[in-house]
């Protein structure tokens, strides 16, 4: 069972929308676990402060080391602690499967200007970011990982088979998918489909994948020639 430890001075947006559908499930069956601690509670002073004034000068206000550093102690016990951060590396299908196999996870979610540098540095943290744009904090970063980690988890989505088909298993995107009724305003579900040759379902959905990453999404493409020819 994979347990996660989430600081943050904003304990009640946990667990927020990892409490619904695959996620609250898995949640409640305790497939994992979460635990939300207010950062405020290892404050020091009686306004319970969490943050102050860069040095150096410039705007905001950065979270301070001692209050962070004091939460990570009382709460961190074994398992990787990983700062959300628009800094870090960027999230991946990839990262998430790594991060599916830990038992342990401790989450920081910055607010303000961010964390103070030393504390990275202090507790050899892995800094991720979930792209390349600023958001107000760490919370909603942290949630959108871990809905990514906790549907990979075992057990937690019924069909094993629908993950490997997934966008960017196998650096493909996904082929068009397609439901009842077979027409709809003048448009026809694609005749292979129906057909219910296996085999040629399977060789229409990888020339679709191959023809919608490379249209979309080059980078991608590229990566998964790469992987094929190595
Ligand atoms: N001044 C910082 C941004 C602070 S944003 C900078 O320029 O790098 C406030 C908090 O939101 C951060 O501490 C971080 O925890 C979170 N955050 C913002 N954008 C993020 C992103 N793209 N990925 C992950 N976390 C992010």
């Amino acid at each position: 069972m994979l347990k996660v430890k989430v600081l943050t001075i904003f304990p009640e947006i946990f667990p927020g929308f990892l409490g619904y559908s695959l996620t609250g499930k898995a949640l409640e069956e305790d497939k994992w676990s979460l635990t939300a601690v207010n950062i405020r509670d290892y404050a020091f002073d009686k306004h319970k402060s969490v943050d102050d004034t860069p040095c150096g000068g410039g705007a905001g206000m950065i979270m301070r080391p001692d209050v962070l550093g004091r939460a990570i102690e009382a709460n961190h016990t074994t398992g990787k602690i990983i700062y959300m951060s628009p800094k870090g590396t960027p999230f991946t299908q990839k990262k998430a499967h790594e991060l599916s196999q830990e038992s342990e996870l401790t989450i920081i979610c910055g607010r303000f200007e961010g964390i103070d540098e030393r504390v990275i540095e202090a507790y050899n943290i892995e800094e991720i970011s979930i792209g390349d744009y600023i958001l107000t904090g760490g919370e909603q970063a942290a949630q959108i990982m871990l809905d990514a980690v906790v549907r990979l988890l075992p057990g937690v989505l019924g069909n094993e088979d629908s993950l490997s088909d997934e966008s960017f298993e196998n650096y493909l995107l996904e082929y068009p998918q397609y439901t009842r009724p077979i027409e709809w305003c003048g448009r026809v579900v694609p005749e292979v489909l129906l057909s219910g040759h296996h085999q040629k379902i399977e060789e229409w959905r990888k020339d679709k994948a191959i023809a919608t990453t490379t249209a979309k999404r080059p980078d991608l493409m590229k990566k998964y020639l790469d992987s094929q020819n190595s």
